[in-house]
């Protein structure tokens, strides 16, 4: 029986174990840490007894890779779609409620935007050129637009300053974790492509803890063909100079291999690595602070809503847990909430986060201002994801790594997607395929646009190139 080692035992790591002990390999999963999950795993907190997770997390109806996984492991129906709207967006005086109406994409959240306050018809004429760059990107242009900044090629594009302002300063922070300046146009314009391009593309959230969707499921799959999940099993070096060969963990136990597959972000691959490949210390992390804050009472919010944009904003996306989580409803409100790219509120303590947060609450939930705030935990996570910064998608590896028997997976692989929990179970993916070497047999690809986008999209790929 072929046997694997794969370290790291977040999505990525887990996803490719679950697929090559499907596939009769013998794996053995190497997690550095107490729990499995990573940078999607949840915990019990202590004072409250509730399940938090490492900050929310979002889903979407194309996470194709994500949901096959979940369904492999039987959980699923775990997820709670929220299939009328995409997002209330509460912005002043009023806010706007993102819903996809029945025209083809990319026209069907268009009504939605035309509520946006402070916008004008020369505005939204300023976005023609870029809806249709959307519409017809495609990843042959992912080198090209990869050179530039987003706010360099929105403005090249003649998008109006406004519109920049109330849309594409929020949608980088929201969806690239990065501010417009220094976001990688390519990383942003396909995120673009893929949020406008799907007919009724709508946001789902767990309804039990992020870990418990699949976690000790993946672990079992693993157990039951033979193999073995260890925690606080830190893998310290790559065995093999020509050709990975196995592993050292700290305590300097050697477990030998067929193959390697890292699963761990590329500030952590870099020591392991004897000679360590171009380009891995050039990834910077997007740090976020995630807060959750239980109120004495019931506020009255939606179950998810996001602030606009705007510079000294701390705060981006906020979900009431009691309206996701399974059993929670009735209860007063239990909110979590992400800074996201958060050095703006290093300097700050923990008290002041929360009550900033609180503040933040009560201009779309006036009822957060007078309540009292029961308990409150503040995680500070060094890295959400890496930064899709200008060059970002030029630099990211594939699965098949210089050093033979070693292979690549997690978020921040090539993908073609963004960093997110179906780019991370996709690269798992794409990994088990090149340690099986079965290319193009386990990854689920992006599809094609719907409506007028798939038609535009259709006929551009078609386009001889230039
Ligand atoms: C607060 C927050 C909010 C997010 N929001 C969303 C969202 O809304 N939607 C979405 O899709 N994605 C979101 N993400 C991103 C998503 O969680 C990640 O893209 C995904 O979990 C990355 O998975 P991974 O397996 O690639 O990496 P990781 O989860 O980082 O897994 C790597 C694992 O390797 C382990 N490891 C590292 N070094 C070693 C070593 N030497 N030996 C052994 N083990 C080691 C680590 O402990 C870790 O468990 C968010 C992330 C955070 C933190």
């Amino acid at each position: 029986m072929k046997e694997a080692v794969v370290i790291g035992g977040g999505l990525a790591g887990l996803s490719c174990a679950v697929a090559l002990a499907d596939r009769g390999l013998r794996v053995t999963v190497l997690e550095r840490a107490a729990r499995l999950g990573g940078r999607a795993s949840s915990w019990i907190e202590p004072v409250t007894g509730d399940t938090v997770d490492i900050g929310p997390h979002i889903f979407h109806s194309e996470y194709h890779n994500m949901l096959a996984f979940l369904q492999r492991l039987g959980t699923s129906r775990l997820i709670c779609w929220q299939p009328g709207k995409v997002l209330t967006i509460a912005s002043r005086p009023r806010p706007v409620r993102l819903r996809h109406w029945p025209l083809p994409p990319p026209l069907s959240l268009m009504p939605s935007l035309l509520a946006a306050p402070g916008l004008a018809l020369p505005d939204y004429l300023s976005m023609r050129r870029v809806a249709l760059r959307g519409m017809t990107f495609g990843e042959e242009e992912v080198d090209a637009l990869d050179g530039m900044s987003m706010l360099d090629f929105l403005r090249d594009q003649g998008v109006s300053e406004r519109m920049i302002d109330w849309w594409w300063r929020f949608a980088a922070m929201v969806v690239t974790n990065v501010p417009l300046e220094r976001c990688s146009a390519a990383s942003l314009l396909r995120i673009h492509a893929q949020l406008s391009g799907y007919r009724g593309l709508h946001f789902g959230f767990g309804m039990v803890g992020l870990g418990d969707l699949y976690t000790a499921q993946a672990a079992k799959v693993v157990e039951d063909a033979g193999g073995s999940v260890r925690t606080g099993a830190a893998v310290t070096a790559i065995l093999g100079e020509a050709r990975a060969e196995g592993v050292v963990l700290a305590g300097g136990e050697r477990l030998h291999a067929d193959v390697v597959v890292s699963a761990v972000p590329p500030q952590e691959l870099a020591p392991l690595l004897t000679r360590p490949f171009d380009g891995l210390g050039a990834f910077e992390p997007s740090p976020y602070i995630s807060t959750y804050v239980w109120f004495d009472r019931d506020l009255g919010m939606e179950r998810f809503v996001s602030h606009p944009w705007s510079p000294g904003r701390l705060n981006y996306d906020f979900y009431d847990l009691c309206q996701i989580r399974q059993g929670w409803r009735g209860r007063p409100t239990i909110v979590a909430a992400n800074i996201i790219y958060s050095h703006r509120a290093h300097g700050m303590t923990d008290a002041e986060i929360v009550r900033a947060t609180q503040a933040e609450i009560a201009e779309f939930a006036p009822a957060a201002a007078n309540a009292n705030v029961v308990h409150a935990d503040v995680h500070r996570i060094p890295m959400a994801i890496p930064c899709p910064l200008v060059g970002f998608e030029r630099s990211r590896p594939a699965a098949a790594s210089p050093l033979p028997g070693l292979v690549l997976a997690g978020d921040w692989t090539r993908t073609h997607m963004p960093c997110t929990m179906e780019g991370a179970v996709k690269s798992g993916m794409l990994a088990a395929e090149a340690v099986l070497g079965a290319p193009g047999t386990l990854a689920t690809p992006s599809r094609l646009y719907d409506g007028l986008a798939g038609i535009a999209r259709t006929m551009a790929a078609r386009r001889p190139p230039e």
